[in-house]
Order: structure tokens, then sequence, then C-alpha cells
């Protein structure tokens, strides 16, 4: 019995699901770089690089450890550029029983591997990803029944069934959240520590020429290619962490400070959606630098929420409600994503310095996401599917099942409250309050009208004028929605007529 073991671009683990009961003798494992998975959105060079490099890398190491591999590179001439066309060559060529792969992380490839019996005509066995603290049927078992679903009420009980942060049946420390503790802003005179990147070799350098050859006109800059590309490699960039970064990632985790885009972000998600590292191990880790005594419970919980909870918790939401989550548009937005999100060119140098960093790193941290282009996006009424492509586009750590969530469910709120109680919204003095952007800005973060004021102050009120209807009674936003009341009706045209002004000069 021949087995084709085919592992998909995020599935670069040793220990994935397809590749248990391989017999070296008969098994071989298919790899496949094709156009389609690589023009679906228009991704950064990065992302690219990293992906491919990091599948060669892998074919390598299964090689090395006695596996046959069949490797499909992008430029070979008869690559047909598709996932499917490319299963169906390689059953004409190596004439396999059956097929076995693991469930792949994204609607849109589950439904290309559902068709491959059809397309193949062989037996095809998918088998569950196993790589996460929750399986899919375990949160669909949480989901099930409850009218509201809380990442925190997941996030207990996930914890809890992991023995994650725990000692005798309660959480170390006595709490579950240690939230209150980690919005500090960072003082002018802390500096972000050196982070450490990796060198590309020669592998890599390959597959940046490839990709410079290829996909030369797509965002982003390649040069600066520094993510880790191999286990061993993900597990220095673990280590480097733990040491440099998770001691203070708790306090500084909203923090933005300019030219700093790392600040004390584990740089993680990458190698953790590619496979190369596992979410548990991560966790361990941190949760051991803690009982070491080398970091603090604040930032040590901190990181194992993110982990735990929000990353298992939007995964269970994306496969929970896909595929009809994706054209949610609960607060009816529909204007076209302004050009500076792709070149950086506006005067809001909040909006330039996370579009800067994108462009360099292929990445910013959380809060540059979700309150300076995630923000922008909600209070402009940016069509969701429009600035959910862009950051799906732009990642080195993006795929859709994390990113649409924290999209459309974080960020612009189209998921009308799914995923979060209310939108995060917010004026120009959060980022005030939680960066240095503001005093070197062209705009005034303190003027609330006029040429010099900042654009989100008025787009902020703007925004709850025009969704007074949808979002009027919600009990988390009752306190602007109050000092609305106390505003004339002049006084609120005026604040719409401004952020109408300013948005319709964006497209011009
Ligand atoms: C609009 C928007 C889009 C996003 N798109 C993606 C995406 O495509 N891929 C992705 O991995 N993350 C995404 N995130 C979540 C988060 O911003 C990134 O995981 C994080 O910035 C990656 O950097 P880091 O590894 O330094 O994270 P850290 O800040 O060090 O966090 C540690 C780890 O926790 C996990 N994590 C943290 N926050 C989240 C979250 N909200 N959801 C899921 N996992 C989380 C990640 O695995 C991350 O590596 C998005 C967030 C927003 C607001
Ligand atoms: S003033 Fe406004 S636009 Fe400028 S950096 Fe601050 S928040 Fe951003």
């Amino acid at each position: 019995m021949k087995v084709l073991r085919i592992i998909l671009g995020d599935q670069l683990s040793a220990g994935i699901s397809a590749l248990r009961g391989l017999n070296q003798e008969s098994d071989i494992v298919l790899m496949m770089e094709v156009m389609a998975e690589n023009t679906y959105v228009p991704h950064h060079k990065q992302k690219i690089v990293l992906v491919l490099s990091a599948m060669r890398h892998f074919a390598e190491e299964l090689r090395q450890d006695g596996v046959t591999v069949d490797y499909v590179a992008l430029d070979e001439p008869q690559n047909t550029g598709g996932l499917t066309t490319e299963v169906q060559r390689a059953v004409a060529r190596l004439a396999p029983d059956r097929l076995v792969v693991t469930e792949p992380g994204e609607w849109r490839v589950r439904d290309m591997v559902d068709g491959w019996e059809a397309a193949t005509g062989l037996p095809v066995e998918v088998r569950a990803d196993d790589r996460f603290f929750a399986s899919r049927a375990r949160f669909a078992d949480w989901a099930g029944g409850r009218r509201v679903w809380r990442m925190e009420h997941f996030y207990r009980e996930i914890r809890r069934e992991h023995g994650i942060l725990m000692e005798d049946g309660q959480p170390a420390g006595g709490v579950w959240n240690f939230d209150a503790e980690n919005r500090k802003k960072l003082p002018a005179s802390t500096l972000a520590p050196a982070r450490l990147r990796f060198a590309p070799d020669a592998i890599t350098r390959a597959v940046m020429t490839l990709v410079e050859g290829r996909f030369g006109g797509n965002f982003g800059e390649v040069e600066e290619f520094g993510w880790p590309v191999t286990r061993a490699d993900a597990l220095r960039a673990l280590s480097d962490f733990i040491a440099a970064g998770l001691p203070r990632f708790g306090d500084y985790q909203d923090a933005m400070k300019a030219g700093a885009p790392f600040l004390f972000h584990s740089l993680l998600a990458p190698a953790l959606n590619l496979g190369l590292l596992s979410p548990r191990e991560v966790c361990e880790a941190a949760e051991a630098a803690w009982r070491a005594g080398a970091a603090p419970l604040n930032a040590v919980e901190g990181f194992v929420r993110q982990v735990l909870g929000w990353r298992e918790y939007v995964r269970g939401v994306y496969w929970t409600l896909m595929p009809e989550y994706a054209e949610r548009n609960a607060l009816h937005a529909t204007r076209p994503l302004p050009e500076f999100y792709w070149t950086g060119d506006t005067k809001m140098r909040c909006v330039r310095e996370a579009v800067s960093s994108t462009a360099r790193f292929a990445y910013s941290h959380h809060i540059q996401r979700l309150m300076v282009t995630g923000n922008f996006a909600l209070l402009a009424g940016i069509a969701p599917r429009e600035i959910e492509r862009w950051y799906l586009a732009v990642y080195a750590d993006a795929y859709e099942w994390v990113e649409m969530p924290n999209t459309l469910g974080m960020a612009v709120f189209a998921d009308g409250g799914q995923m979060a109680s209310k939108p995060y919204a917010a004026s120009g003095a959060y980022i005030d309050r939680m960066s240095d952007f503001c005093g070197g800005c062209r705009y005034d973060v303190k003027q609330k009208s006029g040429p010099d004021a900042c654009p989100f102050n008025y787009l902020y009120w703007a925004f709850l004028i025009r969704q007074t209807e949808r979002l009027g009674g919600n009990q988390r936003l009752a306190m602007p929605y109050r000092t609305l009341a106390g505003w004339t009706a002049e006084r609120k045209a005026a604040v719409v007529a401004e952020a109408d002004g300013f948005l319709d000069g964006l497209e011009g």
C-alpha cells in the first residue's frame, strides 16, 4: 500500500497528523508550491519568502530523516499552478493507493480538499489538526447553546483543562486576568531591546530572488527579511523572546513607540502559524520562566492569554461561522480602502508608522493593527472585505483563520458583536496616551476640529453619530452616547460634515 501524504504550506510540524504511521519504504510526502496560493491576495513579498523558504527547509529535513519527498517548486515548467491539479498530476506520476492530509487551516483550501476524492478517484483521509489546545469539536461543544461567546470564559475553561498556569485547581496568583496591569505607557527613556533576527541562508536567498522576479510589484520590502524558517531557528527565537521580551511583555503590551515596532512582543506568530512551534511549548516556556523567577506573572499570564486564549478562540469562531462569516457587514461600511494603506503616504504619523513597519518587516504589533490601522478603518467606514483582504496580504503571520475574525470581529465590528462586546473605536487621545506618535505629527491631538485637528477626533464622534441606531443601545458605549445627548443637532451635523470632508478628500 503506497500512501501519498500531502503537507500544506502551514503544516510544517514533524508531528503533524498526516505523517503519523508513515512507512518510509513505500510512502511519499508531496509538497507543492503553487501560484494560486501565492496570489489569492497580493501577499507581502516577505510573507511569500517565509512560506516558500520554510517549506523547502522542511522538505530537506524530512529527506535527511530518510523520507521520500516529492517537491513541486513554483518555477517548475510543468507546475499547473493549483493545489488540486498538482495533486492530480502527482497521482498520475506516483500511482499511490490513497491520500492522507491534515485538515487545512482555511475554509477555501478545505473546500478544495473535499473535492480530491472525485478529482483523483482515490480515497482521501483527512485527519484532524491536533496542534491546538482545543479541537474544532471542543470549541463547538463550548459554543453550542451559549447565546453570547466571550473569549474570557473560553480561556478559563481551556487553561483549567490543560493545567497551564494553574495551582491546586486555581489560577496562579489567585486571579485569571492581569489586563489592568498591562496597559502602561512606555517611558521615553525605556529602549526596546535588540531582537534576534535570522540572516537568510542559501535556500532563503534563492527564494528571495524567485520572489523578486515573480512578485516584484507586490507590497513590501524583502531586504530586511529576518524571520525564522526552520524549527531550530524558531526555537532560538522563542528563547530570545523569553529572555529579552517576556519580562516586560505584560507592562508594555499595549504601548507603541516610533521607530520601535517590535518592543517586547514575541514575534512568534509567523513560526507558530507555520507549525515550526507549538502553542503548548511556547506557553510552557513562558510558564517555566515565571516559575524560575525570570518573568513576572502579569507578563506570563498576558502572553498565555494571547496564545491559549485569543489564538484558539478566533480559530473556533472562524470554523464555527464560516463561510457566512466572511460576508458580515453589521455596520454597513462601504468606503474603499484608502491608497495610503499601501503607500504610507499620509500625514497621520501613527498610520505612517504602522504602514512603514508593515512594509519593512511584514509586521506591526497587535495594538498598531487594532487601534491604529483597524481603528481608522472602523471610524472611516472602510468596507470590511477590503480591509480584511489588506490584513491577509500584508503580515508575515496572516492566514485567514486567524486574521479574519480579528479583522471582522475585533477591528471593524463587522460581525455585530460576536467577538467583542463593543467596537474598539477610539479618538486620538487613546493613541496619544499609549504612544509617542502625536508629538511629531502634523496634526494636533488636542484639537477637536479645524484643519490642524487630529482626524481621529472628529472621525470618532462622527462614527458614533452615524451609528446611533446600531450602537446607541450598547451598554458599553453608554458614556460617549450620554455625552452626545448633550450636543445640539447643529454641532452633530458639523462634526459629520467635517469627517465627510476629510474622508472624501482621501478618495480624490
Ligand atoms: C486586524 C488584526 C489582524 C490580525 N491578523 C493576524 C493574523 O493574520 N495572524 C496572526 O497570527 N495574528 C493576527 N492578529 C493578532 C495579533 O495582532 C498578532 O498575532 C500579533 O501581532 C503577532 O505578533 P507577535 O507574534 O509579536 O504577538 P505577541 O504580541 O507577542 O503575542 C503572542 C502570540 O499570541 C497570539 N496572539 C496574540 N493576539 C492574538 C489575537 N488577537 N488573535 C490570535 N492570536 C493572537 C499570536 O500567536 C502571537 O504570536 C491580528 C490582529 C488584528 C487586530
Ligand atoms: S495626532 Fe492624531 S493622527 Fe497624529 S499621530 Fe496622534 S492620533 Fe495619529
